[in-house]
């Protein structure tokens, strides 16, 4: 596992729910990212985190990446998705009511139902997905298998928009014309540099 800022010990100074809280880990996911391009997967970053503060598991996107000799590892897989790397490395969730997930982007449908499934307390991410996000399939907060997950919007605009301009390129190569189209709706700012070529 690479060192971050999420092996350092944090139980007790940075509490999920609080302004301070929700910006240190929102902040690690968005490290997370940065690794996740370096590595050639994509800009996805999470962190899985109890009520006092403690990283459980990270994960970030490893999609691209080959399969690690490391137990409880998944990578080189179409599935390989920043919250499902940390779901595997978790492995069971003792505490789901009182736990909080932090991703640097909206949920997919995959993970936003392995959110619902174990009925994790809060789920919270810096930049929306138009696109891949599972609320667009499942409006979050409606949908009876998601009663037991409050969903957090973003509160830092700061973190949303380097969330969202990290992502861009990826939405542009990746998604279909009318994905990218709502990409462009929602983050303008973020796709404008892909448009203009730099970020090829
Ligand atoms: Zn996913």
């Amino acid at each position: 596992m690479e060192a971050t800022r999420t092996q350092v010990q944090t139980e007790g100074k940075y509490i999920p729910g609080t302004p301070e809280g929700d910006r240190y880990f929102l902040e690690c996911t968005l490290e997370l990212c940065r690794i996740s391009v370096a590595k050639g997967s994509s800009p996805v970053g999470c962190v899985i985190v109890n009520k006092d503060g403690k990283i459980l598991a990270e994960g970030r996107n490893r999609v691209m990446e080959k399969w690690p000799a490391e137990p409880h590892e998944v990578a080189d897989a179409s599935f390989a998705h920043a919250e499902m790397v940390a779901f595997f490395r978790l492995g069971q969730i003792e505490d789901p009511e009182n736990t909080t997930l932090y991703s640097s982007l909206e949920p997919c449908i995959m993970c936003g139902g392995a959110i619902g499934m174990v009925a994790l307390g809060r789920a919270v991410w810096a930049a929306d997905d138009p696109w891949g996000g599972s609320g667009r399939m499942i409006k979050w907060n409606e949908h009876p298998a998601y009663k037991a997950t409050s969903v957090s919007q973003c509160s830092f605009p700061d973190l949303e928009a380097q969330a969202a301009a990290m992502f861009a390129p990826e939405a542009h190569k990746a998604y279909p014309d009318e994905g990218w189209k709502m990409w462009q709706e929602r983050y303008p700012e973020a796709c404008k540099p892909v448009l203009e070529g730099k970020n090829d």
